[in-house]
């Protein structure tokens, strides 16, 4: 029998359990679901998942450490190249500051490698420039739930699906992005045992399942979650109790609600009243859950969003409870993971403050060191702040800043201004072609260790595949450098590490690697050995001192993107099922290119009638901020008034149309979801 390796899906926030079948020569050449987490995904995987194996044995995998030599990037060995990355990172450092270093940290890497990334950086480098890829998707998720619940996470998942009996869905194309558990979904409302409620711009498949389809205009879904706020108040289908037991700043929430003119936000946002009359219906007096995605989160006022559909749950009283909560539906694998494990400028590992004193001192303790107390910058800071030369040396592990950032060409440009670039991935990203050092990371399969999924279910995966060419695993190629700059870690595995991240954070200290070999996962917080996990948070009280929950008050903002007489129509981009992220894993797949091979741009046939554009006419697409080429296609799905993009190819590369600034004021992130652009159309390629 052919061998099997056990590990967790690289790709998406769902962490399916899957198996890489191994041919003769101990190379991955199918992927398959068993069955063996009847929990989670069962037997089912996307057609992402389904080609694992494809990525990992790519031709295009980096296999051996590369180093800038007379402008170009040349093989060498691994000593020369982290004799490099040692010393210029200790020059920078010491010319400049802690202050001039910065590092992104991914969110496919691995929990120990996470935890290892933002040690090298604040206790190797000095600073708390640390982040990770959810700064560009579900920052504003982390910083409302922590603000408002007290743990940036989700409080349920699967867990409450089954017994939910209405969901609220907003902005997030979920047969797209979370297929697995989609399939659950939608299987419970074809029976008609939930009640699905929409809210999205595009009339995606999902809308034939639903019992009420929102299609606000993007950008205005504070206006009318506000609106249905006002209606359940008003209604008496609050839930009074919970709000005087277990939250604190209620009145001052209601009172906010009673000047708001629930019309005018409903002509605003373009939704109607009778709508989200019969939307107040289907939650009062129902177990529900709230679910979310990056047509939430991806705007300059992201965090206000996610703040008013919490306080809608707290109003109804939707969190703590069997078939109730809030899901953000997070992107990597283990981008949740990443935040958890610290890599994060202002949040130390366990989900503990870096503010307060007591927590810097405990980590601080074990690591022998003083931790530094300045809060670090966000990813699109850092970005801006090399234009200050504030930064000078950027490392980058997992990360393709050069496609995700906004303004790809003006991210081009600062990353060129550096004085050092490091690299470390599995493939040669498009940002891995200004760097000044390559360093080849080991993938899913060839390195054991965990990953938790977007559920806070922490899950083993295991190793057993040849690693290609020379890579190493990204905590030992960080050891290497943090030996070389004076530091003496000795790790000798993930297991090492992991066995300190339980010292540091009592939120993991009964998770262990052989619970996890031998169980479905555990679900953090899981404070000592004999205790099963947490799959839903918040049943005895939510995570501050007072153990109450906060309401937090939110304005309307001020602008919201819209089309102008220059550009009279507004580009929405997202994800599609065949690709990720900026398409470096999946673009790796023959079979995902079989099935896509290349970027477009959809406009609905009544617009693309008067444009005078027809399918597979060749377009150009301009914002106020770049332009790009893209193919055209006709769909029904998107509403006239509306462009759609997939942001997964570099050419085009349709971030190139975003504006990096304004940025959320509180999670720092730059508004990615939508621009208005116009459309010409060019007379071929
Ligand atoms: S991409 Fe997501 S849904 Fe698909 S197999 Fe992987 S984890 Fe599962």
């Amino acid at each position: 029998m052919a061998d099997m390796i056990p590990i967790v899906c690289s790709y998406c926030g769902v962490g399916c359990n899957l198996e890489l079948v191994l041919n003769e020569k101990g190379e991955p050449e199918k992927t398959i679901a068993s069955g063996r987490n009847p929990d989670l995904n069962g037997k089912y995987l996307c057609v992402k998942g389904a080609t694992l194996h494809e990525m990992i044995g790519s031709q295009d995998r980096l296999v051996q450490p590369l180093l800038r030599k007379a402008d170009r990037l040349e093989a060498v060995s691994w000593d020369e190249a982290l004799e490099a990355a040692a010393v210029r990172l200790q020059e920078i450092k010491k010319r400049h500051g802690p202050e001039s270093v910065g590092m992104l940290c991914s969110g496919k890497i691995l929990n120990e490698a996470a935890y290892l990334s933002q040690k090298f950086q604040r206790m190797v480098i000095g600073s708390n420039n640390v982040d990770n890829c959810a700064r560009l998707c579900h920052g504003p998720s982390e910083v409302a739930l922590r603000k408002q619940l007290g743990f940036g996470a989700v409080s349920t998942f699967l867990e409450d699906f089954a017994l939910m009996e209405t969901v609220i869905v907003v902005g997030a194309h979920t047969s797209a992005t979370y297929p697995v558990i989609w399939m659950k979904l939608m299987h419970r409302a074809k029976e008609g045992q939930i009640n699905l409620i929409l809210a999205d711009p595009r009339a995606t498949d999902l809308v034939g399942f639903a019992k009420v389809s929102l299609h606000p205009r993007p950008g205005t879904d504070l206006h009318w979650i506000n609106a249905l706020a006002k209606i359940m108040y008003d209604k008496g289908y609050h839930d009074e109790l919970f709000c005087k037991q277990h939250t604190i700043g209620y009145q001052a929430y209601v009172n906010s609600l009673e000047q708001f003119d629930i019309d005018a936000a409903c002509r605003l946002s373009g939704v109607l009243r009778q709508d989200l009359e019969q939307v107040a219906g289907l939650i009062h007096g129902r177990k529900t859950v709230f679910i979310w995605g990056m047509g939430l989160t991806q705007h300059a006022y992201g965090t206000d969003n996610v703040t008013a559909l919490v306080n809608l749950a707290l109003l109804t009283g939707n969190i703590g409870k069997p078939g109730c909560g809030v899901s953000p539906l997070r992107g990597q694998n283990n981008v949740q993971g990443a935040g958890d494990m610290g890599a994060l400028p202002n949040v130390l590992p366990g989900q503990m403050h870096l503010g307060e004193e007591a927590s810097r001192l405990h980590i601080g303790g074990i690591w022998n060191s003083i931790l530094p107390e300045k809060p670090g910058l966000s990813a699109p800071e850092m970005i801006h702040a090399i234009a200050e030369g504030k930064i000078r040396a950027l490392y980058v592990i997992g990360e393709n800043p050069g496609m995700s950032e906004p303004q790809s060409t003006f991210v081009a440009w600062m990353l060129q201004r550096l004085d050092l670039l490091i690299i470390q991935d599995i493939f040669p990203t498009n940002t891995a072609h200004c760097a000044d050092i390559v360093f080849p990371a080991k993938t899913v399969g060839e390195e054991e260790g965990t990953f938790t999924n977007a559920a806070r279910r922490v899950q083993f995966t295991s190793k057993g595949v040849n690693a290609k060419g020379e890579a190493r695993p990204d905590w030992w190629i960080l050891q290497e450098i943090a030996r070389r700059m004076g530091y003496d870690w000795e790790y000798g595995s993930s297991h090492d590490i992991w066995e300190e991240i339980r010292q540091v954070a009592p939120i993991f200290a009964g998770i262990t690697h052989e619970r996890l070999k031998t169980s479905h996962g555990i679900f953090w917080p899981c404070y000592d050995e004999a205790h099963t996990g947490t799959p839903r948070l918040y049943e005895n009280g939510f995570a501050f001192r007072d153990q109450r929950a906060r309401f937090i008050p939110v304005r309307l903002p001020e602008q919201i993107i819209e089309a102008t007489p220059d550009y009279p129509y507004v580009l929405i981009t997202g994800r599609i099922i065949e690709h990720f992220n900026t398409g470096e894993m999946s673009r790796r797949s023959a079979k995902l290119l079989r099935i896509v091979s290349e970027s477009y741009v959809e406009m609905h046939p009544a617009d693309a009638q008067k444009e005078g554009l027809s399918q597979g006419d060749w377009v150009r697409i301009i914002s106020p901020f770049g332009a790009v080429e893209a193919l055209f296609k006709v769909s029904e799905s998107v509403l006239p008034g509306y462009l759609f993009a997939p942001n997964h190819f570099d050419r085009p590369n349709f971030n190139a149309l975003m504006s990096s600034v304004p940025l959320d004021p509180q999670a720092r992130m730059p508004a990615l979801k939508v621009v208005p652009v116009k459309i010409v159309k060019q007379a071929g390629r």
